[in-house]
């Protein structure tokens, strides 16, 4: 009887740094097999354990500067050291075209871009407890000199100020409720009125219409076959 949209719907998650928004996206796509995370480009640097094409595409600044070009980022940025960040345009149309619901794991400048173009985005923001919580995750990873963990902090406080442009914030203190709460959102998305494309009635529901709709209805039974 309802027919809704069948393009895929567009969702952003943000977060402060060591807000674990990875990993309840990973977890997002274990338990949902429509959704799909689109993979960014950027012009940073491999970690060790990452892997072109999965983690990244991992493309040169002048190569990045050549897509930029080209037009083909529906959003770009430089996010941390001067290095891009940019979501593909044609990998993300291949998958809402498939009706897939699409993650785009990207920061608060790229999510504000996407908004304007898309303004039905779901907007979710992921933040760690405590900003305290955010310095024993950062330590505990012990990979980053004084001056990353001094840049990281000064991002996040900067992100944490954009909290309002977003539809949802979602505190990731234990995992499973992380994950539980943006399960939600997207489920109460989905029932959401601005999906509805078309509401067709059937035989039977039209007769019932018919007679309701009919000024003298209270004079008449209403006989279903
Ligand atoms: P990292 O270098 O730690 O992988 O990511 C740094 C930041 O870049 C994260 O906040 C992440 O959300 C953001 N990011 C990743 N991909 C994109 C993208 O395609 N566009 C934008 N604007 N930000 C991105």
């Amino acid at each position: 009887m309802i027919k809704s949209k069948k393009n895929g719907e567009l969702i952003i998650i943000s977060g402060t740094t060591c807000a674990g928004k990875g990993t309840v996206v990973q977890e997002l796509l274990k338990r949902n097999g429509n959704l799909e995370v689109s993979t960014s480009y950027t012009s940073r640097e491999k970690r060790d354990g990452e892997v072109d094409g999965k983690d990244y595409f991992f493309v040169t600044d002048q190569e990045f500067e050549n897509m930029i070009k080209n037009d083909e980022f529906l959003e770009y940025a430089k996010v941390q050291y001067g290095k891009y960040y940019g979501t593909s345009k044609k990998e993300v149309k291949k998958l809402l075209e498939k009706g897939k619901d699409v993650i785009l794991e990207i920061d608060v400048q790229g999510a504000q871009q996407i908004k304007k173009l898309f303004p039905e985005t779901i907007l979710i923001f992921i933040m760690a407890p405590s900003m305290s919580e955010v310095k024993r995750r950062i330590k505990a990873r012990g990979k980053e000199s004084n001056e990353q963990i001094i840049e990281r902090f000064k991002t996040a406080y900067n992100e944490i100020n954009e909290i309002h442009k977003y539809n949802y914030v979602v505190v990731n203190d234990v995992l499973e409720d992380a994950v539980k709460k943006v399960e939600a959102i997207l489920i109460s998305e989905k029932c959401c009125v601005d999906r509805i494309e078309e509401i067709s009635l059937e035989n039977q529901e039209e007769i019932i219409h018919e007679f309701l709709i009919d000024k003298d209805f209270e004079n008449k039974p209403i006989e279903i076959k």
